[in-house]
């Protein structure tokens, strides 16, 4: 049913490329790149918005397009960087041929008539229009865990928030079909790809239909999908109508059963298993466990090797199909898509506003593989990206590194250097390459598979050529790495190296959770392992006379955890010293098997009842306890602490959460009465920020060069001596 779909290495070389001797694409210097005279603030505006897709008519007319073939509408603002898939969808297509024109963050608020006057700007694509809503879910974007209204939008210009709707998908596929009727028109990205069957949305608190339902869009490309786009617009470019392309790899379609492939149709008929049918759109509105049942059916099936189309009727009696993931692309594929001339810079438009600040966290950072096979349940990239590792060469990154040397505002550091686990440089194993990732256990989890290909050379050697880039003076990694795959490094040489050469004052690390129970239910390694990290990394700081921070990730009212395992890591946290300054607490995306969990109240691995934190009071007693220092957190600390029978963590033991009383001298932001002067917590430093609602942390004694010297103290009964 389904053909290998043609490769990409067909990718027409777009005139700023050069071929190198190995046979690498190399992207010809751009000027504003070159450290030569013209840099981005004095380059004439027009010859900088060239090296964009043009956004308005003049830019057509400065480019001779008479028309463009395809609309991109973003949500996002505009960056032309292969971080975002705007920009890197748009090249693809210019690459072949196709013109595209952009329009970021269209305003949805005003007249029709002023909506069509936006939209309308470059004329009627000729092929098709095609949405993504950006690199996040609007809904995640626009609000926090707690429901509030987000302060900051790091994807729009200024960090402005109100640039983009909720559920911006409905909004501009209704813009869209208002303007130019029944033009073909394509979805993309994060949301829909996360909301491609019935899901939950946590804002609504209720169960949601597929955004393929929800809104007239003909065709969904869901994770990953160069393919799907480039076989889509060569295919409309033909003369083909959108409402035919109902068997293409990695896309989802809505359609009657008469309207399906006939081998589908023959499929649905005779039950045959050659596909899977899910649970439909009725059934798990309807109980809660089939919609647990059917996450887990479409969850094993994303495999690009061995997975089957997966089939949900819809309410209106449709069929809503998924159709297989795209075989992953080779490393020359993936290294073309990380050639094209990007700009590397926002829009000139935005340059009134302060640009884009998501820009500054990817700037100087090197994307080396996309994918993930470590099977966190509250993560959404194995559902998004796969868990079979597409990785570039060393090659294409260190070119790539050689590129970012000669910008201008390079200071000789590279932000980092991994994709969504860093250190997952290959795929897990050999066999995923015939059989595909396995349907029925995990990689890392509850063990380490005994196929896991552990070896951690290629990621170093990596590490190491970049680092040995001329003008580089460190080459970080802050994308974050599995310590747990790190500890099975055979030759036990990459903590000691990463931490000499790679860490830069701080590393994160997320152990989540000390409660065996809760990381079960999150796919995690046990409290053990971390420790075992710990222990090592603080050896190998040692061995080279570093005093690098450890700042652990822990999450709060995760499904599974109760307020016994919330205290239990309250515990471990006075223990270790370890203070955290933020909380992360537990958002249940779509597409996640712990937001399936959540809203279903089982496990859909095993269908068995787990506990979910859903009331806003145990959420807050679960949130207060992984910070029971802050005397603002005190009632609350008191109550689940009266609440689990653990009054014996009231007191001055050495386990003690709060002191009995609260002294007027505690109030928010002093140290704690009951931590002041034992010589745990001595003025802890701030973590970096990190993106909002994660949890940032000092691990006490790894905060400062010099620790205070603890004065030795009397034996005192009860009380700390202040
Ligand atoms: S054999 Fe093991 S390492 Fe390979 S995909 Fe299966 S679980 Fe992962």
């Amino acid at each position: 049913m389904y053909p290998q779909t043609k490769a990409l290495t067909h990718i027409r070389m777009h005139p700023t490329m050069l071929v190198t001797g190995n046979g690498m694409k190399q992207q010809v210097q751009d000027p504003s790149l070159s450290g030569g005279k013209l840099t981005q603030q004095n380059q004439n505006a027009d010859s900088r918005r060239l090296q964009f897709m043009p956004v308005s008519r003049k830019d057509m007319d400065m480019r001779g397009w008479d028309a463009i073939d395809f609309l991109f509408i973003s949500g996002d603002a505009y960056v032309d960087h292969p971080s975002f898939g705007h920009a890197m969808i748009s090249r693809l297509l210019e690459s072949e041929g196709f013109r595209v024109g952009m329009i970021a963050q269209p305003d949805w608020r005003g007249t029709p008539e002023a909506r069509r006057r936006i939209l309308e700007r470059m004329g009627v694509p000729r092929l098709g229009v095609l949405i993504s809503t950006g690199v996040l879910d609007s809904m995640v974007n626009n609000y926090t865990a707690a429901g509030r209204k987000r302060g900051q939008d790091s994807y729009s210009p200024g960090g402005k928030t109100g640039r983009r709707p909720d559920h911006a998908l409905e909004v501009y596929v209704s813009m869209v079909r208002e303007t130019f009727g029944d033009i073909p028109v394509i979805a993309g990205g994060l949301e829909p790809s996360l909301r491609r069957f019935t899901h939950y949305d946590y804002w609504a608190d209720a169960l949601r239909p597929s955004v393929m339902s929800d809104c007239d869009i003909d065709i969904m490309v869901y994770g990953a999908g160069e393919r799907a786009i480039m076989e889509i617009a060569s295919l409309l470019d033909r003369g083909v109508p959108v409402r035919k392309m109902r068997s293409l790899r990695n896309t989802v379609v809505l359609a009657p059963l008469e309207e399906l492939p006939g081998k589908l149709r023959a499929a649905v008929e005779t039950g045959d298993s050659s596909i899977v049918i899910l649970p439909s759109q009725e059934a798990v509105s309807r109980d809660r466990k089939a919609f647990a049942r059917a996450f887990m059916l479409a969850y094993r099936e994303q495999d690009p090797i061995r997975g089957k189309p997966l089939l949900q009727q819809a309410a209106d009696g449709r069929y809503l199909v998924q159709h297989p993931p795209q075989k992953p692309l080779s490393e020359a594929e993936m290294d073309r898509l990380y050639a094209f001339p990007y700009a590397r810079a926002w829009h000139p438009m935005y340059d009134k506003e302060g640009g884009v600040p998501a820009l500054a966290e990817v700037a100087f950072s090197l994307t080396s593989h996309r994918g993930c096979f470590g099977g966190c349940t509250f993560c959404a990239i194995g559902f998004h990206q796969g868990r079979i590792i597409q990785a570039r060469s060393t090659e294409s990154v260190v070119q790539e590194a050689e590129l970012l040397v000669r910008q201008p505002s390079f200071k000789g550091y590279i932000h980092d250097v991994g994709g969504p686990t860093a250190n997952f440089r290959r795929p897990a194993c050999k066999l995923q390459k015939e059989n595909g990732a396995c349907a029925h256990r995990e990689c890392l989890f509850p063990k380490p598979c005994r196929n896991l290909e552990t070896s951690h050379e290629a990621y170093m050697d990596l590490l190491r050529r970049v680092r040995n880039v001329r003008g580089v003076k460190k080459a970080f990694v802050r994308s974050g790495i599995r310590y747990d795959f790190a500890l099975l490094d055979p030759t036990g040489r990459f903590i000691p190296e990463l931490v000499e050469h790679h860490v830069s004052g701080q590393l994160k690390v997320a152990p989540e959770h000390v409660s065996g129970s809760v990381l079960a239910c999150m796919g995690k390694p046990g409290k053990d392992t971390y420790d075992r990290f710990v222990k090592q990394y603080r050896q190998a700081n040692e061995n080279v006379g570093m005093d690098q921070f450890l700042v652990p990730y822990f999450i709060s009212g995760h499904p599974g955890s109760t307020l016994r395992d919330a205290v239990e890591l309250a515990v471990y946290l006075r223990r270790s010293g370890t203070i955290p300054e933020q909380v992360q607490q537990f958002i249940p995306i779509p597409g996640t098997l712990a937001g399936a969990m959540y809203w279903s109240g089982y496990d859909p691995r095993s269908l068995k009842p787990v506990h979910v934190p859903r009331t806003e009071r145990e959420q807050a007693m679960q949130r207060a306890l992984l910070q029971y220092s802050d005397p603002g957190n005190r009632p609350l600390v008191m109550a689940a602490l009266r609440e689990t029978g653990r009054e014996d963590l009231i007191g001055f033991g050495p386990d003690c959460l709060i002191p009995p009383r609260l002294k007027p001298i505690d109030r928010p932001g002093t140290v704690p009465y009951h931590e002041r002067g034992n010589g745990r917590v001595q003025k802890p430093v701030r973590a970096q920020r990190t993106e909002e609602g994660k949890t940032t942390v000092k691990t006490v004694g790894e905060t400062t060069k010099n620790p205070p010297v603890r004065k030795k103290r009397p034996e005192t009964k009860g009380r700390t001596p202040r």
